[in-house]
């Protein structure tokens, strides 16, 4: 199933996603006389998945029915807007590393986004005006569902809730000019995620999914998830040796080839009006647009 987070014009919600329609969850439950937590972040905290699919598979046509609206009249948000932690790789996709002409290393890089980076599909990516090489990284992410420390590749598998895409921006000026990352990909607005979360249940193979970015109606992106250096059940383990993982905790498992800075004959940076869409095959799409400050 695909979790959301929405909008209306009162207030924010959660539900499930089913084609161009959301059954907000809340709603079901008070209709049938049950209950469910009042957020995303708190049903992945307190396990509780597998209640709501209960709630979903024993209500009646009608009972889903009152509580179902058209995504088209929802304003997606990001499905988690307070994680734990954003761990994000670099360098974990092979044609990523070769197209700057370095050796695929044997340990990706860690680093870490903040959470006031986070925005969801449809908001805008704001540029401030001091930096010149703007740049989207697609990735698809994971979102850990249990707590972890230390664990073994068999025991990753069940840690994870699901997965999500989130864009990696990227101020390549300032990044290069730090020589380490936080500053250039740390602003407000550079981890656009959504536009859900889809389970594991559902994405049967993540180790084999075609991500791909456009930039208005250019494709720039096209690889596979099976490019990856360290797949995202290794990647958990990988970082469980590090540090604790949590329920909501985010983590982007690094971008494939065709990012802007890397272009030939010359780099190609975001400029203000400039549309971003990402697609991974099985989570959805992810878009957004690059405003000036
Ligand atoms: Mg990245």
């Amino acid at each position: 199933m695909k979790l959301v987070s929405f909008s209306d014009t009162r207030t924010s919600s959660f539900g499930i996603l089913e084609g161009a329609r959301v059954v907000c969850l809340p709603t079901l439950a008070k209709v049938v006389g049950q209950q469910v937590p009042s957020s995303p972040e708190i049903l992945i905290e307190e396990g509780s998945y597998g209640r709501a699919e209960t709630l979903l598979q024993n209500s009646t046509r009608r009972e889903l029915e009152t509580a179902t609206y058209p995504v088209s009249q929802l304003r997606l948000l990001a499905p988690i807007r307070k994680p734990p932690k954003i761990i994000c790789l670099g360098l974990n996709y092979k044609d990523h590393a070769e197209e700057q002409g370095k050796t695929p290393p044997d340990e990706p890089v860690i680093f870490m986004k903040p959470g006031t980076a986070i925005i969801g599909t449809g908001e805008n990516i704001v540029k401030p005006d001091f930096v010149k090489q703007l740049d989207y990284e697609a990735e698809l992410a994971i979102v850990i569902g249990k707590g972890a420390k230390n664990i073994s590749i068999e025991e990753a598998k069940s840690c994870i809730f699901g997965y999500t895409i989130l864009n990696d921006v990227s101020a390549r000026d300032i990044q290069f000019k730090d020589r380490q990352w936080t500053r250039g990909k740390s602003f407000d607005t550079f981890a656009p995620t959504g536009p859900c979360i889809t389970t594991t249940a559902q994405l049967h193979n993540p180790t084999n999914l075609r991500i791909r970015t456009w930039v208005n109606k250019q494709l720039r992106q096209d690889s596979t998830t099976r490019n990856m250096t360290l797949n995202v059940f290794e990647i958990v383990r990988h970082l469980s040796r590090v540090m604790t993982l949590e329920p909501c905790d985010i983590i982007a498992t690094g971008t494939p080839a065709g990012v802007g800075f890397a272009m030939k004959p010359q780099p190609k940076f975001l400029q203000d009006g400039d549309v971003v869409t990402i697609e991974i095959e099985g989570v959805g799409i992810l878009r957004n647009q690059v405003r000036g400050e």
